[in-house]
């Protein structure tokens, strides 16, 4: 989607090709994520962010984006900030979602990493979000929406943990009858049998879960297949099978002694506490494992009134388990010994175990999964009393009767849709990644139910389109710190007395409001352009919001041109003086980008997408690249180098700093007077326009306006855009032409090698008419910066560094960054 903004019937004095063509600046708002960039460095506030219609489609938020079900979550955010009912909001993310509440209590919130606002201050508590507006839907009993059509297909799903019902609930609303088999006596899979009621009560598994029956999906009981009945049977019954299996196996130590009545695995003992099972857990508990199935096994077990030491075998950074989950574990007494694997068990004549030998472990390389490899140290064998033992090391694949391909680790194989090899049967969930997460496993069952309708249908999967992220990395110092609304935890004495009290309250109706107002909205605004106002606001067409977009969405058609190669102007060498840049080439005639790409150089194609940033990084830039530049100045053809002039290098912060306050003062003094509401000053200004047009350059001040007044950004833009380096260019009093022309040459060519080295440019004029003009800022600098006769006028200042937002990167630095401190 491409919209053209719309243009001023105004027209700027001094510049030639805005006064004889008005231009119109073009914003892609597929490409534009709204980041606010451009009019953080508008030098003139000429463009500003205003809402969206709507959304990209061609771009996601950060957060759906790193979301597996692929929950909107900013447009359920948005239906609440615009006034929608939670109802709404809850109708968005059962979209993808049917279990909110579930999700809202145990997703490890991967969107909350994604969250723009880390940046800034907090996640936003998408979690406790997702959870009040579910609880909300479960509260007023609000029903999923009936299936639309029927078709007449009926489809097979073998598990009713997430990803099958997940898989069910959508192939319900595509029209499917659908029916559920599951070993076990009720619906949640894992839910059920494993999270501990303490973070996830049954009634809420119940009522979301039940909703999707309500739909009419039939679930049987009781029916493990493979064994009650075959999964050949299966395809013959029924058109399609998703195979929703889970990871129920649990892998054993392989030690000796493990046989022994009070060894248990995570799995078992969770599920018969969750069953109210009878269980002599005794006194003293070890759990091994650092996972999140032995972080849940040690806190149910302190639940039970047991001593509990966790035994795990690397340290605490490469521990599996949820961070949250392992500070609750410890707030509540569960100890970890890290470092160490077990060896034996000891085991009495009553077949019990007494006692476990451990050996102290040292971490070496990493393994296939990234961490360090733990190795034993010999000799270093410990031995630790206990009353029970629960092997927690992992879950394996139990598709016992499943004649399937599995993957080399021994999950199930399937193709990015979840089909197997086998046509018509489909899977997904933990039973093909592994171990995972709920909402993955929602994902997964929602992806199981597109392909199977694809399959069914004769239709072919879209391929995914790759999709921009709304208003990644940028900038966000202009927007205001806002406290994130956390959860409150119930104290350790509560949990500890009552091992069904849910550990994490959820939000008040007061706080989901002020947490859902901390949505930042990413994407959901594009920036627009005010248009040129004489008086007013003036775009002085520098480019600047072109060039440092990071996605190049923003363009100033026909304006800049590159020829076979080479770049120029589309308007031609000034006749009259102040009428114009000069076009040293005389190449005028303009070639689109498609056509002479093959022709050019990467470094042209940067120049010719203008692919420099006005957002510096503080880095400071090398002096053999700032050398390199100056030469590149100093050696420039026709006007550049034979004209008198000398480079004045800044690159002293603080002083650039003390001459930004300066020009910022003395240029304030002429933008109240330029932008004043004065009638006689009007009426003035307007008769000086009238009569001598050129006496009034209304950039600067326009400009440093907007340095004064910043609408974006935290008011610390100064005057060289937070440059490192600025290149101060000085004219020879006996200048053979106009300077500005000999300069401009030879500062485009500067530009161009800055560009090639990977550096951001601009030109900071403003800084040079206050070190001309004003006698306030030439008594403080102009000694200091070495300007006097007989190079004696500032031409201009260019600033030079690195660019703090990193464009699509044509062309790779030549040189590494290195440290280099005046
Ligand atoms: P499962 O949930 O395992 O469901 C599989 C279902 O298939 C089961 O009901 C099973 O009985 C049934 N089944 C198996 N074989 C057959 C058969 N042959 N015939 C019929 N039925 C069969 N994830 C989070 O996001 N957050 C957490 O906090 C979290 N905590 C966890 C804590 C523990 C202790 C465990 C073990 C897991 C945890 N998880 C957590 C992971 C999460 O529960 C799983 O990733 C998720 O449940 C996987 O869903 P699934 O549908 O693929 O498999």
């Amino acid at each position: 989607m491409t919209q053209t903004i719309k243009t001023s019937k105004y027209k700027y004095l001094n510049d030639p090709p805005v006064a004889s063509s008005p231009f119109s600046i073009t914003v892609d708002e597929d490409k534009c994520i709204g980041c606010g960039v451009c009019v953080m460095q508008c030098p003139c506030q000429t463009i500003q962010m205003v809402k969206r219609q709507a959304p990209s489609e061609k771009q996601q938020a950060a957060c759906q984006h790193a979301c597996p079900a692929g929950v909107d979550i900013r447009g359920y955010l948005a239906v609440l900030n615009n006034g929608g009912s939670m109802e709404e909001a809850w109708r968005k993310i059962i979209d993808r979602n049917p279990f909110p509440a579930i999700t809202g209590r145990v997703c490890p919130h991967p969107c909350e990493t994604a969250c723009n606002r880390c940046g800034l201050d907090d996640a936003l508590n998408i979690n406790a979000l997702e959870r009040a507006i579910g609880d909300y839907a479960l509260e007023n009993k609000l029903p999923l929406p009936a299936p639309r059509q029927k078709k007449n297909e009926a489809v097979a799903v073998v598990g009713a943990g997430p990803a099958g019902m997940s898989c069910a609930y959508h192939l319900t609303r595509m029209g499917y009858a659908v029916t559920v088999f599951e070993a076990g006596d009720g619906p949640g899979g894992m839910l059920t049998y494993a999270i501990p009621l303490y973070r996830l009560p049954q009634n809420i598994i119940d009522a979301e879960m039940k909703r999707v029956t309500d739909l009419g999906v039939t679930v049987k009981y009781g029916t493990r297949i493979g064994r009650d009945i075959t999964l050949d049977q299966l395809t013959r019954d029924f058109k399609a099978v998703y195979l929703a299996v889970g990871a129920q196996g649990a892998p054993a130590l392989g030690i000796e002694g493990e046989g022994a009545e009070n060894v248990m695995t995570g799995l078992s003992f969770l599920k018969n506490v969750l069953d109210k099972k009878p269980i002599a857990l005794g006194q003293k508990v070890a759990v091994v494992g650092g996972g999140n199935t032995a972080v849940d096994a040690a806190r149910v077990a302190r639940r039970l009134g047991a001593e509990v030491t966790m035994l795990y075998r690397r340290t605490a950074s490469e521990m599996p388990a949820y961070e949250a989950e392992i500070k609750e574990a410890l707030d509540e007494g569960v100890k970890i010994e890290y470092l160490c694997a077990p060896v034996k068990i000891t085991v009495n004549e009553a077949n019990r175990a007494t006692a476990v030998t451990c050996v102290k472990m040292k971490l070496g390389e990493a393994d296939a999964s990234g961490r360090p490899k733990p190795a034993p140290i010999g000799g270093s064998e410990f031995s630790l009393d206990i009353d029970s033992l629960i092997v927690a090391v992992g879950q394996a694949l139990d598709a016992e009767g499943m004649d399937l391909p599995r993957q080399s680790s021994g999950w199930l194989e399937a193709d990015a849709h979840g089909a197997t090899s086998r046509p018509g049967i489909f899977t997904g969930g933990d039973a093909v990644s592994g171990p995972a997460t709920v909402t993955q496993a929602i994902g997964a069952g929602r992806n199981g139910a597109l392909a199977i309708d694809a399959f069914l249908s004769g239709k072919t999967l879209p391929e995914a389109e790759k999709l921009t992220v709304s208003y990644q990395d940028s900038p966000l110092s202009g927007k205001p710190r806002v406290s994130r609304n956390n959860a409150v935890l119930v104290d350790v004495k509560t949990r500890l007395a009552d091992p069904a009290v849910e550990v994490r309250r959820g939000l008040s109706s007061e706080t989901v409001k002020a947490e859902f107002g901390r949505c930042l909205g990413c994407g959901l605004e594009k920036p627009e352009f005010v248009g040129i106002q004489y008086f007013g606001k003036i775009c002085i067409a520098c480019h600047n919001c072109e060039a440092i977009c990071p996605q190049g969405a923003l363009s100033f058609p026909a304006y800049y041109k590159v020829v076979e190669g080479r770049w120029a102007y589309t308007f031609d060498y000034p006749e009259k003086k102040g009428l114009g840049m000069p076009n040293p080439l005389q190449l005028d005639k303009p070639a689109p980008l498609e056509e002479i790409e093959s022709q050019i150089t990467g470094v042209e194609k940067t120049i010719y997408t203008r692919r420099s940033v006005r957002v510096y990084k503080p880095d400071p830039v090398p002096r053999e690249i700032i050398n390199r530049v100056l030469e590149a100045g100093r050696f420039a053809p026709s006007a550049g180098n034979c004209q008198g002039w000398k480079f004045v290098v800044l690159t002293n912060r603080q002083l650039m700093n003390e001459l930004s306050d300066s020009t910022k003062k003395f240029l304030g003094i002429f933008t109240k007077l330029y932008q004043g509401k004065d009638p006689l000053r009007t009426i003035a200004k307007k008769a000086l326009a009238f009569i001598k047009p050129n006496s009034i350059d209304q950039r600067p001040m326009v400009a440093i306006q907007a340095l004064l007044t910043p609408k974006f950004g935290d008011g610390q833009l100064d005057t060289f855009f937070n440059a490192p380096v600025s290149i101060l260019f000085l004219t020879h009093h006996l200048h053979i032409s106009e300077p500005e022309l000999g300069m401009g040459i030879c500062a485009q060519n500067m530009v161009l090698a800055a560009h090639s080295l990977g550096l951001g440019t601009c030109y900071v004029g403003f800084v040079s008419n206050a070190l001309n003009l004003d006698p306030i800022t030439k008594k403080k600098f102009r000694k200091k910066l070495g300007i006097a006769w007989p190079y004696d006028n500032v031409a201009t200042v260019l600033t030079l560094g690195y660019p703090a937002v990193q464009v699509d990167r044509p062309v790779d630095r030549e040189f590494p960054i290195v440290d280099w401190v005046e």
